[in-house]
């Protein structure tokens, strides 16, 4: 075994490889860009050296950098986990003349499925069945459309370097062929710098399932397949093991053909066999055909981690390093993965960046992450969070551990996929197993809807907000009872306006607008009307996320930018708890708008209060001296006549 590596990689992946690592008494060595100075990565690993700039291509594709970092630090391997320089196979070929082993296959087989055609060329050849299509070096758009005619459309034009569902057109009809492939080509040239394509038939209502095989350079096994039909946009979004509906015939069929493929092509470590099957039907021995090799580990690889207890990244490790290849232990129950990541689903799944102000998982369920509370989920990469994973001994048990542990997964600062995920876990047709590519698309206008807060879920952020200004001496809160508190809130963008009384001890009554509710909070619990709910009221300033049902992250306005409307109103309320340094007014004076009316000393600094309205002067509630709760009221104007 190795006694020291290094991680050319970030974020989930690196940590998930460097808890092997530590397992394993491997010490480890981080690298890292400008962005990640303070990642989990780098926190986690022995070493660390920084190799550049934010962007991928002066920092986690300088594979000269890396070299150089794993020679300076004295690792004897790099683990290139997935993305990055981990398929390239110039960076293989230089880390081998650095003297240093390359954890994956070699230069050679990375080559040989680099390419989506020559892939294709390469495994019908060791008698693996290929979608068919034209693959031809002939690239002109007339032949290629000619081709289209014979492969039988639908087709799908790709570029021959794709990947990551990029660089693909789907054309129905010849009459929108030489757009497309127009689009397809500009498209590959700019992200692959290749825009060769092939013509290959589209398979209707296809699933997609993989084969993980293992090989040590000669011989080759494989672990299960997956099942990753749940997609959006050619993007894995779910994905599971073993595949449903997989009979004994089938799946030795499968593995037997990814077997074969890997063999063929003298594979070392973790490899992925991608097919596409028909899936309009039960599976078929003969309904299978191969699209591409993956020659790494993939994303997705807990889900075969979670049915055979192996470590993929164990067995990496010991291959690599010479020892002989484990034995494949026997499938076990089921699992399914689900990816979190910080999106905004409802505004067409865009991605979004923020510091994660709150994050924390169940304990019950395996959750790979790569950001903690505090980090920053940065515009330069994946804004993946982590992939939650959950195991059963069957699917149903394993579908219902991950909403579960999705439904407990808290995540403030940042919107996320959460909602989507867990309406995609309880759709009925995943729940049936009634799988293919286009699920999601065929019910994104139910899956991508937003869950709106009903009353009682803002009611409960109302009684959070009050609690999170430094309310919890409800003692002193309870002389001024009789006062209606306002309390604001800011949902995405609607503004949401609270009156808040309290009754009791830990007991409000809140209204928004006509609805009125009363919350008590007893030993940890939360009840509304009455009823304990299985709610989840979380508060990490300037948020409230209230967890019930969905996940609902509600922003307190800024403090000082809250005066303005808490001044109209008549009651010029404390924006912070703080030192009432002066009050300018008595009882009865007559103020005009704009004139100030005290003076809070909070957070260092002084915050001159001023009257929202004119009016009079009805009761001054604070004096010099006296320390205030955020929301005391200071000084309260007379009613404006009608
Ligand atoms: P990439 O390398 O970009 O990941 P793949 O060739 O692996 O591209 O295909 C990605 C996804 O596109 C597949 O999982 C599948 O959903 C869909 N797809 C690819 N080829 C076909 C095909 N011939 N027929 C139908 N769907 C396909």
């Amino acid at each position: 075994m190795f006694s020291k590596i290094l991680i050319a990689n970030r974020g989930e992946i690196a940590c998930r490889i460097m808890r092997t690592c530590d397992r394993l008494g491997v010490r480890t060595v981080a690298v890292f860009s400008d962005a990640d100075a303070g990642a989990q990565h780098v926190a986690m690993a022995g070493e660390a050296v920084r190799i550049g700039p934010p962007a991928p291509a002066e920092s986690y594709l300088r594979g000269d950098a890396i070299i150089e970092a794993a020679l300076s630090t004295g690792a004897e391997a790099i683990h290139p986990g997935y993305g990055f320089l981990s398929e390239n196979p110039d960076f293989v070929e230089a880390v081998e003349a650095a003297g240093l082993v390359f954890i994956g296959p070699s230069a050679k087989a990375i080559r040989a499925m680099g390419l989506k055609d020559a892939a294709k060329e390469v495994m019908e050849k060791a008698g693996v069945p290929v979608v068919p299509d034209y693959r031809g070096a002939d690239q002109d758009a007339e032949r290629l459309e000619e081709a289209a005619e014979v492969v039988g459309y639908p087709v799908l034009i790709k570029a021959v370097a794709g990947g990551g569902g990029k660089g693909m057109r789907l054309v129905e009809r010849a009459e929108d062929f030489a757009e497309a492939l127009e689009a397809c080509r500009s498209e590959a040239a700019k992200a692959f710098g290749n825009d060769r394509v092939l013509v290959e038939k589209f398979i209707e209502q296809p699933r997609h399932i993989e084969v993980q095989v293992f090989g040590d350079g000669a011989r080759a096994v494989h672990l299960y397949e997956r099942d990753c039909s749940l997609q959006r946009r050619h993007q894995k979004v779910i994905e599971e093991a073993p595949a449903p509906g997989m009979t004994e015939e089938v799946r030795e069929a499968m593995t037997g053909a990814a077997v074969r493929a890997a063999e063929a092509i003298g594979y070392a470590g973790a490899g992925t066999v991608e097919f596409i099957v028909d899936g309009s039907g039960p599976l078929r021995p003969d309904g299978f055909w191969f699209m591409e090799m993956n020659t790494r580990l993939q994303v997705e690889h807990p889900v075969t981690e979670a049915v055979t207890g192996v470590d993929l990244v164990e067995w990496q490790l010991r291959v690599a390093s010479g020892e002989v290849m484990p034995d494949v232990p026997p499938l076990t129950g089921h699992a399914v993965e689900a990816r979190l990541y910080a999106e905004d689903v409802p505004a067409g799944f865009l991605p979004a960046t923020g510091r994660l102000d709150h994050l924390a998982f169940p304990d019950a369920i395996r959750a790979d992450s790569g950001v903690r509370t505090g980090d920053e989920i940065s515009p330069h990469y994946d804004p993946m969070i982590a992939k939650v994973i959950a195991h059963g001994e069957t699917r149903a048990q394993a579908l219902a551990r991950l909403e579960r542990g999705l439904s407990e997964t808290q995540v403030v600062g940042t919107v996320t996929n959460l909602g989507f995920l867990r309406r995609l876990v309880r759709h009925e047709d995943f729940a049936a197993a009634r799988l293919d590519t286009g699920l999601i698309d065929r019910h994104l206008e139910t899956l991508a809807v937003e869950n709106v807060p009903c009353s009682r879920s803002r009611s409960l952020a109302i009684v959070g907000a009050a609690m999170q200004g430094g309310m919890p001496d409800f003692a002193g809160f309870a002389l001024w009872a009789p006062l209606e508190r306002r309390i604001d809130l800011i949902w995405r963008d609607e503004e949401i306006e609270g009156r808040l009384a309290v009754l009791g001890r830990d007991r409000f009554e809140v209204r928004i607008e006509d609805a009125r509710h009363e919350i008590e909070r007893r030993q940890e619990r939360w009840f509304v009307d009455g009823q304990q709910v299985p709610a989840t009221v979380l508060m990490v300033d300037p948020w409230v996320t209230v967890l019930w049902g969905a996940s609902y992250g509600f922003r307190i306005p800024d403090p000082l930018a809250r005066g303005g409307a808490e001044a109209a109103l008549g009651t010029v309320e404390a924006p912070m708890p703080g030192l009432v340094k002066a009050v300018y007014v008595e009882a009865g004076a007559e103020v005009a708008e704009g004139d100030r009316l005290a003076v809070l000393e909070a957070m260092k600094m002084e915050h001159v209060l001023k009257a929202g309205r004119a009016g009079r002067v009805a009761e001054v509630l604070a004096k010099a001296g006296d320390q205030v709760t955020a929301g005391a009221p200071l000084v309260r104007l007379e009613d404006e006549e009608q």
